[in-house]
């Protein structure tokens, strides 16, 4: 059901965590998982300049994979950031490592199976991946205060159930004039005459591999939504190739992947 622009729950980025309401121990979420940075990007170290670059400025030096710049400004406590949501980051930290591995042998179209990586609790696991990106996408949407309702994404990590209107897409994503690069998009969103929000997507990049999230309201039937899991789906990924033109973006432009806020490295 869709909210009503008044039931829209929407909370200031100092305060509260929007997760749990606790007011203890705040802080930013990583926009993208630290693992994946160190990965990617190797150590901050002398003579390895890391630079961060976003819609506010370019270039801006990166001197820890702990900075707040690196983090939303969503904020989530520290019980929310750590202990309750510890396992679904691990297992996007599993799942990461494995398409990033996989994906440049596949070709779009291919099923990639999460019992390859996850063989025991393949559903759980793969929930919880889900769960991590309706964190981040949680604190985007805090962050940048998108008319779109917190109150399920909260219930989701809180009840450990998927978020009935997120889904995820994975696959190929363009580079950065070949250089190694990680970022996350601006979130693009599709609104309806109330203002309220029926379908929105940002992606996240990481070197070759890219996943866009997305958010579809029930009856949303959108270029998009083909190939994307959630879920009830099942435990195989369509791998998708974001370049080809007929993804990507709700107007069917390609979708750029060069990210408004990306850390890569330099030599
Ligand atoms: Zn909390």
């Amino acid at each position: 059901m869709a909210a009503r622009r008044k039931d829209i729950r929407t909370v200031s980025t100092t305060g509260q965590c929007w997760i749990c309401g606790s007011t203890e121990n705040l802080t930013g979420e990583h926009q993208v998982k630290v693992t994946d940075l160190k990965d990617l990007l190797g150590e901050i170290a002398p003579g390895r300049t890391v630079y961060l670059h976003n819609a506010q400025r370019t270039n801006q030096r990166i001197k820890s994979w702990r900075a707040d710049r690196l983090k939303s400004g969503g904020k989530i406590c520290g019980v929310c950031n750590s202990t309750r949501t510890q396992a679904h980051d691990n297992a996007w930290t599993q799942l990461s490592r494995a398409l990033r591995a996989r994906v440049p042998l596949m070709k779009a179209g291919q099923i990639f199976r999460a019992n390859t990586v996850f063989p025991h609790d393949t559903s759980k696991q793969m929930l919880g991946v889900h769960l991590y990106f309706v964190k981040l996408f949680g604190c985007h949407i805090a962050d940048f205060g998108i008319p779109i309702d917190l109150t399920p994404f909260s219930k989701a990590i809180m009840t450990e159930t998927a978020h009935p209107n997120v889904y995820l897409k994975f696959g190929y994503g363009a580079d950065f004039a070949g250089r190694p690069h990680v970022g996350i998009s601006n979130v693009e969103v599709a609104s309806r005459s109330d203002a309220t929000v029926a379908f929105a997507i940002w992606m996240q990049g990481l070197g070759g591999l890219s996943v866009l999230v997305i958010y579809a309201e029930p009856g949303e039937r959108r270029q998009a939504l083909i190939g994307a899991w959630e879920p009830h789906m099942g435990n195989g990924l369509t791998i998708v190739d974001f370049n080809a033109p007929a993804e990507g973006t709700t107007r069917g432009r390609r979708p750029r992947n060069v990210p408004s806020r990306a850390a890569r490295s330099r030599r």
